[in-house]
């Protein structure tokens, strides 16, 4: 059996107290539905002196329709606001995610099991610890390996053996699609709330892979409404297909110029996620705007350009080569599917 380590637990009831608590006991960790950070601290990947629950902060479990950006403003609903604290199966059933934001719903929807959906936050699959095949395992078996690696008890990097960087994998379902979406990130601390680009929010760097500083919290996210017409999807390759986290991730999204997958794509956006610690957002797709996302030349500008640019480590199970000829077909497939829906 893998036993907890010993903590102390705080229970605030607001953010301001979940702040001051973060002041006040250094090393002190957050936690929202507990299903990552607690077996990490079972594998002893972590020994924090306490915990900050944040299961009683009712401020954080907000869903709204914001009039601007900004939250100001009196214009028309120009941005949907979802709490950190809602549960994965909250964002999943929304209303509001399913009609704006679809691919939001699917990827929320797909992490683990119903039961991690109940527990598991927005908040915490944002901030997700990033994930390696040598690392997220029993203290024993790290130990099997001789001594553990740079992100536990040892200096080494077994995926990049000559390394000084850990490349350790963000394996959130949602990241992607909220990169792929223009979301931003809303922190507060003791210097006041800002908000960060999700697509600034990351780092290259497995130890510490957010912007995110000490002290600060995620309170929630902000995803601007659709301007135009949208398609977007979720695509996530597991094994089992059931309680697995992704060992590749795509997040795509094409703005059109009419409601009809014939209108031509006036922008688009896709993301990577599970190469390395930062999702990778894919560049140079400028030969698909102005055609038709029905067009199969869509189709196969995206799919090489994800070939082409993504790069899969030996850091998740499976093959790196694989993984990234898995990439190229889920990009095909998702947009074959988006092109068939209508
Ligand atoms: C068997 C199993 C399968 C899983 N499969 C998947 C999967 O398929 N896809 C996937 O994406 N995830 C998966 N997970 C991971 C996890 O369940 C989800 O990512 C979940 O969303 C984490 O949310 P949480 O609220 O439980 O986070 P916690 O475990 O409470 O916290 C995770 C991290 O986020 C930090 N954190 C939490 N809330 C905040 C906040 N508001 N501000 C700042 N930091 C915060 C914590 O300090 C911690 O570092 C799986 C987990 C298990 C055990
Ligand atoms: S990428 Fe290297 S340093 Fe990072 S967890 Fe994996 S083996 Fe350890």
């Amino acid at each position: 059996m893998l036993r907890l380590p010993q903590f102390g637990i705080e229970l605030p009831e607001d953010i301001a107290s979940v702040i001051t608590l973060l002041r006040e006991r250094p090393g002190a960790r957050l936690v929202a539905g507990g299903t990552d950070i607690l077996p990490n601290l079972k594998h002893h990947l972590d020994q924090p002196p306490a915990l900050i629950s944040l299961a009683r902060v009712a401020e954080l479990r907000r869903a709204e329709l914001l009039a601007a950006k900004s939250g100001g403003g009196d214009g028309e609903p120009a941005t949907l606001y979802l709490g950190a604290g809602l549960t994965l199966t909250e964002v999943a059933e929304h209303p509001l995610v399913r009609e704006h934001f679809p691919s939001l719903a699917t990827a929320a929807g797909l992490v683990a099991s119903p039961l991690i959906r109940n527990m598991g936050t927005l908040g915490g699959n944002l901030n997700l610890d990033t994930r390696c095949r040598y690392v997220n395992q029993t203290k024993f078996w790290r130990d099997a390996l001789g001594g553990g690696c740079l992100k536990s008890e040892g200096n080494v990097c077994h995926v990049v053996p000559k390394g000084r960087n850990c490349v350790a994998a963000m394996s959130s379902d949602c990241v992607p699609v909220l990169i792929s979406l223009d979301a931003e990130v809303e922190l507060a601390g003791p210097e006041g709330t800002r908000v960060v680009p999700a697509a600034d929010y990351f780092r290259a760097d497995g130890l510490r892979h957010t912007v995110r500083e000490h002290g600060e919290l995620t309170t929630g996210l902000r995803l601007p409404l659709p301007a135009a017409a949208r398609r977007c999807a979720y695509a996530k390759w597991t094994v089992r297909q059931s309680i697995d986290f992704p060992l590749i991730s795509l997040a795509l999204r094409f703005d059109l110029a009419e409601d009809s997958v014939d209108a031509a794509i006036t922008d688009l956006r896709v993301v990577a996620g599970v190469l390395g610690a930062k999702p990778r957002q894919v560049a140079r797709l400028d030969e698909a705007v102005g055609k038709a996302l029905r067009d199969p030349a869509v189709a196969q500008i995206v799919a090489g350009a994800v070939h082409k640019q993504c790069k899969p480590l030996e850091n998740v199970p499976y093959e790196a080569p694989y993984r990234r000829q898995m990439l190229r077909v889920h990009a095909r497939r998702a947009i074959a599917a988006l092109v068939e829906a209508g």
